[in-house]
């Protein structure tokens, strides 16, 4: 797919058989489990401490530890934390997830996983909790820095590169958050209600292609419900569509406090409860599987795997590392430097000379936004930034000017820093603005709540772009933001979140010492309003419903020929490529199988790399589909003058779509129309195959959603689910998975309410964090259901306790006195 074809996956006996190292290990480990007691085994399923699972000493089974991810080890070695906030030990930071994939470079997503890998052999760390790689529903998912992109084979085949890397180190990645986890707001109730089509062709796809191809030993999964039930104890995700359908052999693991009911969630394939809820979940476990209520085969089950996963990791097949920081530091700039996408480049402004009279504006030149705020945050071993870089860089005569323009912390400016700025920039040849999202503005735990740069950055580029046209503005973000600006400047590069090196990196970039290939895995929407989840978006009361169906990102723009601010796989470059001789054959022997192969010439006046991109439209399709969808992409490197020929496979699944009602993918026969081109907005080739006969037929209406252009009304969506839209869970009467923020809307609630937030604020120590963790913390709070307590108080208030507390808080005494005498289920219902 890359120049360099995909390295073998690890030295792995088990890889051959199509198994991973962990499901290799099953049968000794069944053996294992015939030793255990029950309390013993119901013992194993949950974490010992926050970052460590149980061992068993009688047994020489080690208890082995798991941390952060994803785009670096963030392993705490003190007090811990889920959210970044307490010190880790310092580890390289790779640019995030959503820069990585603007790479499309498979390869090089296998270096980044060995490098972490590395380091996690080398600090004794069994398991990384990544790659992250939920879709990019929406822009304003305040955790879309952590995922790769809208489009699921992207998605796929990046974190398979990633965890193949991981693993070849004899550490094992961890897929998350599985699935439908597409927005923070309300993350750990929240009912996703998407249909079956949609889930499989959009929210699974890549989850898909990742299991299958890279035999992740564990899969996290989701806080969030998805069809009305936790995916921590969603039967049909892990049993039969991850284990069944896939062949997932590893083990699951909850995100952590995304138990709900843990013995359903035994029950349903989910293997390990983490943190832990200090020994409560363990006891119910071994009372339901004594009184039979939950089969013990079940727990025999997430055992043995559980108990696989430790032996997986003593395997002694690789020595153990030392991470090597300069070699990860230099890889983390190539992979910044590739991941940084030239959208706009009028007149040539880029590259810049380097003996210019420069200005420089913009904090962020200094003090680098180079990951987001929560768990995924690295301790970084250095960062690069990029004035510092950039001065290096100069030649003799060349002046450097710096204005910060703004506060980096808050994004906060006054009319003296934006008047400073302005004056350096009229007195200077060229300007680069380096503007952004502070960290305040996207984190984890809460959603971003507009598209927009802070006001008093746009108002900086306007007045830059006003003082001198020859400006370049430079963003640092993790996710699309809306520019009503962009026309001003005359050259905009996308740096990300680019990691620890990503300063430098963009300083080779602006100068020419390494030209720009990155592109765009999300589109940019000229507005947020275009966005076709918007009005759907976070959804309401406790309820996302997904009425834009499938449409999700180019799949909506391109069907509905809305324009875009930048397109799908958009990325301008210093040099030019042209696209020459499409052909598409059949695979001998293999029916309906295709492979497709173009020429890349590169006819511009500097090496440059090139990413062709292979979209399959269907022409007169019998169902709805989106106008095309990426099915393959090939990256080249090519010196000027230089051309290559790339090839794309296109297996049956590459024209088939998903027929709910047959419960099978299906591929109708017809004229298929191959485009391969430079964006999805920039096809160069085009060329036709016919299938025939159809793979499947038979297309129910009801299963072949329509794009609207903000949505469907609720009976359409009823009709793609094949039953009516369920209600929303309501909070009241208060239960176990009513909220901190439900929780005030009675006044002992409202009391309630403040002494948890004094408590956790206490614990965390957050009067000496910052304003984005604070925040971030505060919206988690608010957002957190109340059997979260039993985890947090690790066991002191069980549920039942913490039942009586919500009854209490709604004011219901009868209740309260029901729920204390254990007449009532905490989890709903009545005691059987
Ligand atoms: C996040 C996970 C993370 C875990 C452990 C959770 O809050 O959603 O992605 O791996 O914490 O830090």
């Amino acid at each position: 797919m890359n120049d360099r074809p995909s390295p073998a996956a690890a030295p792995d006996r088990a890889k051959a058989a199509g198994v991973s190292r962990v499901g290799a290990a099953r049968e000794r480990a069944q053996a294992i489990v015939a030793q255990m007691s029950l309390a013993e085994k119901a013992a194993l399923c949950s974490g010992a401490t926050f970052w460590r699972l149980k061992g068993n000493e009688r047994l020489g089974l080690p208890a082995i530890m798991v941390a952060d991810g994803p785009h670096g080890l963030r392993k705490q070695a003190g007090a811990a934390d889920a959210t970044g906030l307490w010190e880790s030990v310092p580890a390289t930071c790779f640019p995030t997830a959503s820069a990585l994939a603007c790479t499309w470079n498979v390869p090089l997503l296998h270096d980044v996983g060995v490098a972490i890998g590395e380091q996690c052999r080398a600090e004794d760390v069994a398991v990384l909790l990544g790659p992250g790689m939920n879709i990019k529903r929406h822009p304003l998912c305040g955790r879309n820095f952590e995922y790769f992109s809208e489009d699921p084979l992207l998605s796929g085949e990046l974190a398979a590169a990633m965890v193949t890397g991981v693993q070849s180190q004899g550490v094992g990645a961890c897929l998350k958050h599985f699935a439908v986890n597409n927005q923070e707001r309300r993350r750990m109730v929240v009912n996703a209600v998407v249909d079956e089509r949609t889930l499989r062709e959009i929210y699974l796809r890549g989850f898909e292609i990742a299991v299958r191809k890279a035999r992740p030993w564990t899969v996290m999964c989701a806080y969030n419900k998805v069809d009305g039930v936790y995916c921590s104890e969603n039967e049909r995700l892990l049993k039969e569509i991850l284990r069944g359908e896939w062949g997932f052999d590893g083990v699951t693991m909850t995100d952590w406090g995304a138990a709900n009911d843990r013995v359903l969630g035994v029950a349903a394939g989910m293997d390990l409860e983490m943190p832990g809820s200090g020994g409560v979940n363990d006891r119910r476990v071994a009372e339901a599987a004594r009184s039979g209520r939950l089969p013990e085969a079940a727990l025999d089950g997430a055992c043995s795997r559980l108990v696989s996963l430790a032996l997986a990791a003593a395997e002694p097949d690789a020595p153990t590392a030392r991470a090597d920081q300069d070699a990860h530091h230099a890889l983390a700039r190539k992979a910044a430097s590739e991941a940084a996408v030239l959208l706009r480049n009028e007149e040539r402004l880029l590259p810049l000379s380097a003996a210019a009279n420069i200005a420089i504006v913009g904090a962020f030149a200094k003090h680098p936004r180079f990951q987001g705020t929560g768990s995924s945050r690295v301790r970084p071993t250095r960062v690069d930034c990029a004035f510092d870089a950039i001065e290096r860089l100069l030649e003799d005569g060349a002046t450097l000017a710096y204005a910060a323009g703004y506060d980096p912390a808050t994004g906060a400016s006054e009319a003296k820093l934006i008047d400073e700025a302005v004056a350096k920039a009229r007195r200077a040849d060229v300007v680069v603005a380096f503007v952004g999202l502070p960290d305040l503005y996207e984190s984890e735990g809460f959603d971003r709540e507009h598209m927009r740069l802070p006001a008093q950055h746009e108002a900086l580029i306007e007045a830059l772009c006003a003082a001198n046209p020859a400006t370049a503005v430079v963003l640092l973000n993790g996710a699309a933001v809306e520019m009503p600006w962009a026309a001003r400047p005359q050259a905009i590069l996308e740096g990300w979140l680019g990691g620890q090196a990503g300063g430098a990196a963009l300083a080779d970039l602006l100068f020419g010492r390494a030209n720009p290939s990155g592109k765009l895995a999300e589109t940019f929407p000229l507005r947020q309003a275009d966005v076709p989840s918007d009005r759907w978006f976070p959804g309401t009361g406790r309820q996302v419903e997904h009425r834009e169906g499938m449409y999700v990102g180019y799949r909506y723009f391109d069907t509905a020929g809305v324009e875009v601010l930048f397109p799908f796989g958009h990325g301008l470059s210093y040099t030019r490529f042209e696209y020459e001789d499409l052909a598409v054959t059949p695979v001998a022997g293999a029916e309906g199988a295709f492979e497709a192969s173009v020429t890349v010439r590169n006819v511009g006046e500097r090496a440059g790399a090139e990413v062709a991109q292979l979209y399959v439209h269907h022409v007169y399709s019998p169902v709805h589909r989106p106008e095309q969808e990426l099915r393959g992409f090939a990256k080249a490197t090519l010196g000027r003058g230089e051309s290559r020929r790339l090839t794309f496979a296109l297996p049956p699944r590459a024209f088939a779509w998903y027929d709910a009602a047959a419960g099978a993918w299906a591929t109708p026969a017809g004229t298929f129309e191959i485009r391969v081109g430079a964006s999805s907005r920039d096809i160069r080739l085009r060329a036709q195959v016919e299938i025939s006969p159809p793979r499947h037929d038979a297309v129910p209406a009801a299963a072949a959603p329509p794009l609207a252009a903000d949505g469907v009304a609720e009976e359409a969506l009823a009709g793609w689910l094949g039953h009516p839209v369920p209600a929303a869970e309501p909070s009241r009467p208060f239960h176990l998975n009513s909220t901190v923020g439900e929780l005030r809307a009675t006044w002992l609630g409202r009391i309630g309410g403040r002494f948890l937030t004094r408590q956790f604020h206490r614990r965390m120590g957050l009067a000496a964090a910052d304003a984005a963790t604070r925040k971030m913390f505060a919206e988690m709070l608010r957002d957190m259901p109340l059997r979260s307590l039993v985890l947090h108080s690790r066991g002191a208030l069980g549920f039942r306790v913490v039942a009586c507390l919500a009854a209490l808080a709604q004011g219901r005494l009868g209740a309260v006195l029901r729920a204390w005498r254990g007449k009532t289920s905490p989890f709903g219902g009545s005691r059987p």
